[in-house]
């Protein structure tokens, strides 16, 4: 005979498992595909390298698609990093102007609060990493590099955009990869960005970034002498059958990790920052920059919503007696 209540705690929590994975996957449009997106071919990808088609279409990729697995790789590494950047990098293959991530992995690099660098410690680790793939059939090559921005959303600084080109030039098809560790909230939608650079001196037909950014105060100046150098892919994320047992595990690390913490507590510091930040652009009043802070109070005020919500359905959940 079950004892009620014990089972039926049981349930619930891994109910709960699934029905957080299940909304993690919706917020992030998470598509099922075949297993056939797995195949990789070398005499395809040998012909992509040889015709160079980003060589005469600054503008080609136009799209990225992120497994499901890998994303959630990445954003567990960047969380792990707390507020300092961390960086890794990706596995994959393309396919006409679509970039495939298949899978992920992170870098030891020692990183600080404005940038990551790469030790020859860190390239010595990816040569065998990749080669140790390559030994167990997992062939794709690298197809690009991620890093976090925590707290500061997703776009390229002065040293990223270098650090692309320079990747663009030597090691095609390469993409960047910026993942905001802070503004994903726990079991939602992923603050993600995906970039390639132009070549030096091209001016894009559109020059406005293609999406309004909260930028802090103190990074403005790097983030606009630089968006005109590089543009955003679309990106989408998709799982297959074959993803099904790694992610469902991955997921229980990742959502005990997550569901413990209320992001009003954890994000407490990237909150007061954003208000700081906020009063020090009111104080620099200009009535052409007015619109755009009260933008960002808007953001800010929906993220301390977000956070309260969530804290009071986790206390339906878990705490029906203490609810507030
Ligand atoms: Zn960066």
């Amino acid at each position: 005979m079950s004892v009620p209540g014990t089972s039926a705690t049981i349930i619930s929590s891994s109910s709960q498992t699934q029905i957080s994975q299940m909304s993690w996957e919706m917020d992030n449009n998470v598509e099922l595909v075949d297993d056939e997106i797995y195949k990789y071919d070398e005499v395809q990808h040998g012909n992509i390298l040889s015709a160079q088609p980003w060589d005469k279409d600054p503008h080609f990729f136009k799209n990225i698609k992120i497994s499901a697995l890998a994303l959630l790789k990445m954003v567990m590494h960047a969380r792990s990093g707390g507020s300092l950047e961390i960086m890794g990098l990706m596995l994959g293959k393309v396919d006409g102007n679509t970039m495939f991530v298949m899978d992920s992995f992170a870098l030891p690099v020692e990183g600080t609060e404005t940038r990551v660098n790469a030790h020859d410690e860190a390239y010595e680790y990816m040569s065998s990493y990749i080669n140790a793939a390559q030994r167990v059939g997992r062939q794709e090559h690298a197809i690009g590099w991620y890093h976090s921005h925590p707290g500061y959303g997703c776009w390229l600084s002065g040293i990223d955009v270098s650090t692309q080109m320079l990747n663009q030039h030597h090691q095609e098809p390469f993409v960047a990869i910026v993942i905001d560790p802070v503004r994903t909230i726990s079991a939602g939608k992923v603050c993600l960005g995906a970039f390639r650079t132009y070549p030096n001196g091209y001016k894009p037909a559109n020059e406005a970034p293609s999406e309004y950014q909260t930028i802090p105060l103190d990074k403005t100046e790097d983030f606009g002498v630089h968006c005109n150098k590089y543009y955003s892919l679309d990106v989408s994320y998709f799982k297959s059958a074959l993803d099904k047992r790694l992610l469902d595990t991955l997921w229980k690390e990742y959502w005990v990790n997550t569901l413990s913490s209320s992001s009003l507590l954890t994000n407490a510091e990237y909150t007061n920052g954003q208000i700081m930040d906020l009063a020090k652009k009111l104080e620099n009043f200009d009535c052409t920059k007015m619109s755009k802070t009260s933008e960002d109070i808007c953001k800010t005020s929906i993220e301390m919503i977000n956070g309260l919500m969530e804290q009071k359905i986790k206390n339906m959940l878990f705490n029906p007696a203490i609810s507030i």
